[in-house]
């Protein structure tokens, strides 16, 4: 049985966005696939292998349990948690041998101590905070406090240091704080020994400034198919999100749809009922302004979007039948609708919009 609500992931697509990636950045870059969230609502696992067979050297999660499960999963790649190492996560990121992040000597203290009792080495990357202002040593003495430590323990190695970019994605004043924040992060990491991974770039800045690249690069959005910023990469969205149509009815001018009342038909229209709603993860406030795509056409979205349904203006649409597909994201005939553009209709981005498409959506994935 084909499920009523579904998502369709192509594999490939991820593949080939990784290539393309990898060919935008200095050769000697590492390149690494950021698949925190569940790959970004694609799947951590399958997009992680998509991307290894892409080139990607090294995967990223947000959490020594997004770490674990890319593990579970039979993922042997370099793994490294891109949240701050916390008491109740550091024993899980030492047994999965994931590479935990670490910006003061108590965070270094932590992975000593599970790294002993578990009788293991384990490695480190240590963050800079040069202006995003969320995890990261902000100066040398903060740096030297680690170093120290480091210096203090037998079962800690620090193998990268790493920063991120607030503004990549921003106007000319984003991009002079970009370069401050790249030129404080050489700075900083300058007394750092040789064979330290540094790593500063996500999407945007790999677009924008491939020559701050430096050892590796981490791209998130952008392996998805969504640059954040102009490129001339063809990357490819890798998700289509498609509905069933469950019901087809005619209703004469000046009926109401929807709850509230907020719609009503000036004149006859058709409507289609389309199994999806806000409990699926479709945003609410998409549906004043959005569309889907039925057999090539647009239809817009008429009333409110209800917690697991939604209707559609299929007037202009002839041959349109029950059990047909109502995409909501992707491709049908000419017509496109992206990610971007549910992101404009709900108002906020890409990366909320493939995050939040719910559980209860079940996802195909196709290579
Ligand atoms: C999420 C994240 C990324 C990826 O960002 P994109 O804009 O999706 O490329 C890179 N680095 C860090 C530290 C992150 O948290």
């Amino acid at each position: 049985m084909i499920p009523r609500n579904r998502r369709v992931i192509d594999l490939s697509a991820i593949e080939e966005n990784m290539r393309m990636l990898r060919s935008a950045v200095p050769s000697h870059a590492r390149m690494m696939a950021v698949v925190k969230a569940d790959g970004y609502g694609h799947g951590a696992a399958e997009t992680a292998q998509a991307a290894i067979r892409g080139g990607a050297d090294m995967l990223a999660v947000a959490s020594a349990g997004e770490g674990r499960q890319l593990r579970e999963q039979g993922i042997e790649a370099p793994v490294l948690v891109l949240g701050a190492v916390t008491e109740s996560d550091v024993s899980e990121g030492v047994r999965y041998d994931l590479i935990q992040t670490v910006c003061s000597a108590d965070m270094v203290r932590l992975c000593e101590n599970a790294a002993k009792e578990l009788q293991k080495q384990t490695e480190v990357h240590l963050k800079f905070d040069t202006g995003m202002g969320r995890i990261g040593v902000r100066n040398e003495a903060e740096r030297d406090a680690v170093l120290r430590e480091l210096g203090n323990c037998g079962n800690v190695r620090l193998t990268g240091a790493f920063t991120h970019f607030s503004d990549a994605d921003g106007d000319e004043e984003g991009i002079r704080y970009t370069k401050e924040q790249y030129l404080r992060f050489q700075e900083l990491t300058a007394p750092l020994p040789e064979g330290i991974i540094r790593h500063c770039c996500n999407s945007a800045a790999i677009h924008r400034f491939p020559d701050m690249s430096m050892d590796m690069v981490r791209a998130g959005i952008s392996l998805y198919g969504y640059p954040p910023v102009t490129t001339e990469l063809p990357l490819k969205p890798c998700m289509t999100w498609t509905a069933d149509i469950s019901y087809i009815k005619d209703l004469p001018a000046g009926s109401y749809v929807s709850y509230g009342r907020t719609y009503r038909s000036g004149k006859a229209v058709r409507a289609a009922t389309i199994t999806c709603g806000y409990g699926d993860g479709y945003f609410r406030a998409a549906g004043r302004e959005g569309y889907v795509l039925i057999g090539g056409k647009r239809a817009k979205i008429i009333g409110r979007v209800c917690m697991d349904q939604m209707m559609a203006d299929i007037t202009d649409n002839e041959n349109v039948s029950v059990g047909d597909e109502a995409v909501l994201i992707g491709r049908s005939g000419e017509e496109q609708i992206t990610a971007e553009d549910l992101a404009a209709w709900a108002g906020t981005i890409s990366y909320e919009i493939l995050l939040s498409v719910g559980s209860r959506v079940d996802r195909i994935f196709q290579s």
